[in-house]
C-alpha cells in the first residue's frame, strides 16, 4: 500500500510549452534504504537515483518499465533502480570500502548509468549515460539533452526518511505562446532548496516555486515499492546459466540458494528441482527426468 506520502504528481505549463513532474518517495524509499546497511553518500545517491527514476519514468504506459544501472570505480560500484508505468520501484547497492561525502566523483568515481527502457510492448531500448558534473541530476540532464534533444532540468534530494525530486522539461513540439517561458520556469525551478525537496509535499512546493504561473495540475498518484521477483524468473535465470553451471553447483553445495538482492526473497533448488529445470516437457506438460 502507498502511504500518504509517496507521491507523484504532473503538471504542465501549457502556454509555455513545459511539462513538470514532481516526486516524494516515502515508505517506498524507506523499503529500498533499510534493505541493508549504507553509508550516508551512498545511500543519498541511492535515494537520488529513485527519484530520478520516478520522474523519468512518469510518461510510461502501464506495463513499460525503465531500469537505471550506475556503475563506478569508486566505492559505489553498483546501483539499481527500477521503475515501472504502474508507479512502482525497487532499488538495491553494492558499496565496496568506505564512502566519504562528496561530489559524484567521489562516491561513484567514473563510470557510466545504463538506461533501459522497455515499453508496453515489451520492446527495449538502451542509452548509456557516462558520470558528468558533481551530481546525478547533471548526468541525467546532459545525456537526456545528447541523446533524445530533450532540454531537462532536475533537482534531486534524498535522507534516510525522503527522497524527493522535481523535473522540467520543454516539450519537442512549441506552441510559441509563451517565448521566455523556459528560461522563466527553469530559474523558478532553481530556487528550490534541499530541505524544501525533503519536507514539502509535492502540492505545496508546487505552489511555493510557481504559484504566479498558470498551471494544469494531474491527479496526485501514490508510488510504492514493489519487487517483481518470482520462482518463474529465479527459474528463467538459472535456466540461462546452463545445464553444466548448475550442475557444478549443485555438485558443490548439494542445492542452489538465490537470494533477490532487491527485496531479500530466498529462492532455494535442491537437486531435484535442478534437474527439473533442464527436464524436456512433454506434450502434456509435464516434466520428465533427464537421463
Ligand atoms: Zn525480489
Amino acid at each position: 500500500m502507498a502511504r500518504h506520502g509517496d507521491r507523484l504528481l504532473r503538471f504542465l505549463f501549457e502556454e509555455a510549452d513545459v511539462r513538470g513532474v514532481l516526486v516524494r518517495l516515502e515508505q517506498s524509499w524507506r523499503t529500498v534504504a533499510e534493505r541493508r546497511p549504507l553509508p550516508a553518500p551512498a545511500r543519498d545517491l541511492l535515494g537520488e537515483l529513485c527519484a530520478a527514476g520516478m520522474l523519468l519514468s512518469s510518461s510510461l504506459k502501464q506495463h513499460g518499465s525503465l531500469t537505471f544501472q550506475l556503475t563506478g570505480d569508486g566505492p559505489a560500484q553498483l546501483l539499481v533502480v527500477e521503475c515501472t508505468g504502474e508507479r512502482t520501484l525497487r532499488g538495491m547497492a553494492r558499496i565496496e570500502g568506505e564512502v566519504t561525502p562528496g561530489p559524484l566523483s567521489r562516491v561513484a568515481g567514473t563510470g557510466q548509468v545504463v538506461i533501459t527502457a522497455e515499453t508496453d510492448q515489451g520492446e527495449r531500448y538502451q542509452g548509456i549515460a557516462p558520470l558528468a558534473g558533481d551530481d546525478l541530476a547533471t548526468t541525467l540532464e546532459e545525456h537526456l539533452q545528447r541523446s533524445e534533444q530533450l532540454a531537462t532540468r532536475l533537482w534531486l534530494a534524498a535522507d534516510g526518511k525522503t527522497a524527493a525530486g522535481l523535473m522540467l522539461q520543454r516539450m519537442p513540439v512549441h506552441s510559441g505562446q509563451d517565448q521566455d517561458g523556459w528560461s522563466r520556469l527553469t530559474q523558478l525551478g532553481a530556487t528550490v532548496t534541499r530541505k524544501e525537496l525533503l519536507e514539502l509535499d509535492p502540492s505545496r512546493l508546487l505552489r511555493r516555486l510557481f504559484h504566479e504561473e498558470t498551471v494544469r495540475l494531474f491527479d496526485p498518484e501514490p508510488v510504492r515499492f514493489h519487487c517483481g521477483c518470482s520462482h518463474e524468473r529465479v527459474t528463467r535465470m538459472l535456466q540461462g546459466l546452463g545445464y553444466a553451471e548448475v550442475s557444478r553447483i549443485i555438485e558443490a553445495d548439494n542445492a542452489i540458494e538465490v537470494t533477490c538482492e532487491f527485496c531479500g526473497q530466498n529462492y532455494r533448488f535442491n537437486r531435484l528441482d535442478a534437474e527439473r529445470l533442464f527436464a524436456p516437457v512433454t506434450p502434456e506438460g509435464l516434466s520428465s527426468t533427464r537421463h
